[in-house]
């Protein structure tokens, strides 16, 4: 499940989230208004109000606001309430005009509920509604169409989730689509991709993995793929995020070294370590005889028909 996160900052922890908390159930909502789960998010990390909950999901995205170590104030059961203090709030958006994209945003709910049960190793009895703690009709949209209905569509995708180890876990992660991203793309994947960037050391400065593809991001690309022999081109297409799973630590950097033999690009070669004018030799391979601290520190002997027989700079070859 992709997740993107715009946390609650510590700054406001009294406000929003003021106890720790062990989530013993999930509490739905729906948002009652037609804002998107990342605006959603956003208004309610910005704003002054008490009022928090964990996620906001809509028909596209799932946006976390506060961590699920510590409580919301969305159940309306006040500060000691059971709905308050044990829950994992979660809004489904676009319930005010309702239609595909709230089906849609039920159905992407249904899934990350299903998964946090098997995360968590609850029965569908954790799964509760904001009516269960306070007189409210709430989640109004989803109680009018009908809350076995909602159950049902959990029951189904827990359904689909295989049990999980390690090894399958890994596997699904193989399997998830990825779609071609670029500057302007915004999302879970980006905020992958990004993860992975500044996870293999990457500067993406104070924006760090936020699910928005701007220029520092597009940069930080470039840079990536051509240190990895892949088209500097910005955009992140299959080569690239083939190329980003399967990359681990950088390999270790080899150090020529007497001995080692070597492929010889084709370029100058000089007739002592410190020579300013040298000449042309073809490419072809050659073993390293000796190496010292010059202007052109590896003497290459020539070990096939064609090569140098000389001295030349660093970067001139590489290992065979
Ligand atoms: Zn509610």
């Amino acid at each position: 499940m992709n997740i993107i996160q715009n946390l609650v900052p510590e700054s406001k922890y009294e406000l929003k989230c003021p106890y720790e908390m062990d989530a013993k159930f999930i509490v739905v909502h729906n948002t009652a208004n037609d804002a998107t789960a990342r605006n959603e998010i956003a208004y309610m990390v910005r704003n002054s109000s008490s009022t928090s909950y964990h996620y906001a999901i809509d028909d596209k995205e799932i946006v976390q606001g506060l961590p699920e170590n510590r409580n919301g104030w969305h159940a309306g059961d006040g500060r000691y309430g059971e709905g308050n203090r044990n829950g994992i709030g979660i809004e489904i958006c676009w319930s005010e005009s309702g239609g595909d994209r709230f089906i849609a945003a039920e159905k992407l709910t249904a899934k990350f509920i299903a998964s946090k049960l098997n995360e968590k190793g609850w029965g569908i009895d954790k799964v509760k509604k904001h009516q269960d703690f306070q007189k409210k009709y709430c989640p109004h949209r989803t109680l009018d169409m009908g809350w076995q209905r909602f159950l049902d569509m959990i029951h189904a995708e827990l359904n689909n989730i295989k049990p999980t180890n390690s090894e399958t876990k890994n596997e699904e992660v193989f399997e998830m689509k990825l779609n071609t991203i670029k500057k302007g793309s915004t999302g879970g994947q980006v905020a992958a991709m990004q993860a992975m960037l500044i996870g293999f050391g990457y500067d993406l400065g104070t924006y760090g993995a936020d699910g928005d593809f701007g220029a520092v991001t597009e940069n930080a690309l470039k840079k990536y793929q051509s240190e990895h022999n892949l088209e500097a081109d910005g955009v992140c297409g299959p080569s690239t995020w083939t190329s980003l799973f399967s990359d681990s630590e950088p390999e270790e950097e080899w150090v020529p070294a007497v001995g080692d033999i070597v492929n010889f690009k084709g370029g100058t070669q000089y007739s002592s370590a410190s020579a300013t004018t040298g000449s042309n030799a073809v490419a072809g391979q050659a073993k390293i005889t000796k190496v010292v601290n010059g202007k052109h520190p590896y003497h290459l002997v020539r070990t096939g028909k064609t090569g140098p027989y000389g001295w030349v700079d660093a970067g001139t070859f590489t290992k065979v």
